[in-house]
C-alpha cells in the first residue's frame, strides 16, 4: 500500500480536534484530521450542556483553571467575531443549608484565585428576587458563565481549519500506528483504507484516546493513562423554563451535581448526573428521574410529578477511576514520552468545550517544540 506523506495529522473532529486543527493551520502547517464518523462533533462535543463556564471549581494553576478561564474569554471573542450564537446568562451557584451556605466562600475564593471575574455572593432574599421560582439559603452568581451554540461553534471552527487549508476526512478510522524516524506512520480504515506517514500526530479522539495511543507500535511508555467513563445523562423539562440563569447546587463528588441549564431556545434541561459505565451506552434509564426530583426539588420544590422526561447523555472521559482525586486535562508531548511528533490529549472533559481554543494554542505551543 502507498504511504502518503503529510505534516500534521489531527485525530478526531470533536471541537478540540477542529480548534487544534484551526491553530495549527493558522500557523501555516499543512493539515489533515481523521474522523471515524460522517460528520464532525458526533461524540461528547454534542453530548453536553453547552455551557461557557467561568473557570469556577479547578485547582488553581491547573491546566483546566487556565485554559477555562482564557478559553471563556477567547471564546466570547470568537463568537462575536464569527457570528457564533450564545447568551451570556449568568449562573447561580445554589445552597440549599447553612453548610453549603459556608462553602460558597470558599468556591469564590478558588474561582477569584484563578482569575474568575464579578464574582458576588447574594443572600436568599436577592437571588430569589433575580430568579422568583428558586428556594435556597444563599447564592453565588456568576456574570460570566453563558451557553453556547456549540454546533455552530464547530461549523465555524471547520470553517476557519479549511480556509487555512485543512482537510478533513470522515469514515477515516485511525486502527494501528507506528513510531517511525520521521514522525508517526498511521493506518487508516474506512472505505479507503489508507497509511499516512506525519510529522506530527495529535491525538484528539476523546474517550477513545488512551486506546488509541496503546495502538501506537513505539509509542508505548509506562505512563499511559487507563480510561474510565462517567456519563451524565439528562433529563429535559416539558414547557417553558422557570429560570432564566443558569442553576447549579453545591458541586458533588465526580460532577458539578443536578443542575438547570437553559439553551438558546430557552428550553430547560437538568443534569448531568454522574454514572461510572464500562462501555460507552448513551441511553438513559427513565428509573433515573427519581433521584433528579430530589436533587432540583432541593432547590426547585415547585418541580411537579412528571414533569421531566428523560432526554439525552454524555460520556466524560476520565482517566481516574471513581473516587480518585479529581483529573486535570492531560498532554503527553516528547517531555512525557520521549517521542518527537505526537501528541495525546488525555481527559479533556468539562470544560473541554469553553477551554477549546486556549487548549489548541497550548498545543500548537507544544507542537513548535515537537
Ligand atoms: C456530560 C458532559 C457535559 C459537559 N458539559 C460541558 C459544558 O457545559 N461546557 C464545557 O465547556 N464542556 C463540557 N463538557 C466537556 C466537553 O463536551 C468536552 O471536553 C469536549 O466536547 C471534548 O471534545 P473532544 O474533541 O476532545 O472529544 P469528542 O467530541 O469526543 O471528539 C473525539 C472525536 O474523535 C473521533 N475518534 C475517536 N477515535 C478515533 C479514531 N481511532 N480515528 C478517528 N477518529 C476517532 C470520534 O469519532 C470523535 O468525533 C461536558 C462533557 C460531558 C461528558
Amino acid at each position: 500500500m502507498n504511504v502518503e506523506t503529510v505534516d500534521c495529522v489531527v485525530v478526531g473532529a470533536g471541537v478540540v480536534g477542529l480548534a487544534v486543527a484551526r491553530a495549527l493551520a493558522m500557523a501555516g502547517r499543512e493539515v489533515i484530521v481523521l474522523e471515524a464518523a460522517e460528520g464532525i462533533g458526533t461524540e461528547t462535543s454534542s453530548r453536553n450542556s453547552e455551557v461557557v463556564h467561568a473557570g469556577i471549581y479547578y485547582p488553581r494553576g491547573g491546566n483546566m483553571a487556565r485554559f477555562c478561564v482564557a478559553g471563556r474569554r477567547a471564546l466570547y471573542r470568537y463568537c462575536d467575531e464569527h457570528g457564533v450564537a450564545y447568551r451570556n446568562c449568568g449562573k447561580l451557584i445554589v445552597a440549599t443549608s447553612d453548610a453549603e451556605t459556608e462553602t460558597l466562600a470558599g468556591i469564590k475564593a478558588r474561582a477569584e484565585a484563578n482569575g474568575v471575574e464579578g464574582l458576588r455572593f447574594l443572600t436568599a432574599a436577592e437571588a430569589t428576587a433575580l430568579e422568583p421560582n428558586l428556594r435556597c439559603t444563599g447564592a453565588l452568581l456568576s456574570p460570566t458563565t453563558g451557553v453556547v451554540d456549540s454546533h455552530g461553534f464547530m461549523v465555524a471552527l471547520q470553517g476557519d481549519a479549511e480556509a487555512g487549508g485543512a482537510m478533513i476526512a470522515f469514515h477515516s478510522p485511525v486502527e494501528h500506528g507506528r513510531v517511525v524516524e520521521a514522525g508517526v506512520e498511521l493506518d487508516v480504515g474506512g472505505a479507503e483504507p489508507m497509511t499516512l506517514r506525519a510529522r506530527l500526530v495529535v491525538n484528539c479522539a476523546g474517550l477513545h484516546a488512551p486506546a488509541l495511543a496503546r495502538k501506537i507500535d513505539g509509542g508505548r511508555y509506562d505512563a499511559l493513562p487507563t480510561a474510565y467513563f462517567a456519563k451524565g445523562n439528562y433529563f429535559s423539562l416539558a414547557g417553558r423554563s422557570p429560570f432564566s440563569r443558569l442553576i447549579y447546587p453545591v458541586p458533588v463528588p465526580g460532577g458539578l451535581g443536578v443542575h438547570i441549564t437553559v439553551d438558546l431556545g430557552g428550553q430547560a434541561r437538568f443534569g448531568p448526573d454522574v454514572e461510572w459505565i464500562d462501555t460507552i451506552d448513551y441511553a438513559v434509564d427513565p428509573a433515573r428521574s427519581d433521584k433528579f426530583y430530589a436533587a432540583i426539588r432541593k432547590y426547585w420544590p415547585d418541580l411537579k410529578d412528571g414533569a421531566i422526561m428523560p432526554g439525552y447523555s454524555g460520556i466524560r472521559p476520565k482517566i481516574v477511576p471513581p473516587g480518585a482525586p479529581a483529573q486535570d486535562f492531560t498532554f503527553h508531548g516528547r517531555e512525557t514520552h520521549g517521542i518527537a511528533g505526537l501528541i495525546h490529549l488525555f481527559g479533556i472533559e468539562s470544560p473541554g468545550l469553553t477551554a477549546s481554543l486556549a487548549i489548541a494554542d497550548h498545543v500548537r505551543a507544544m507542537a513548535g517544540n515537537a
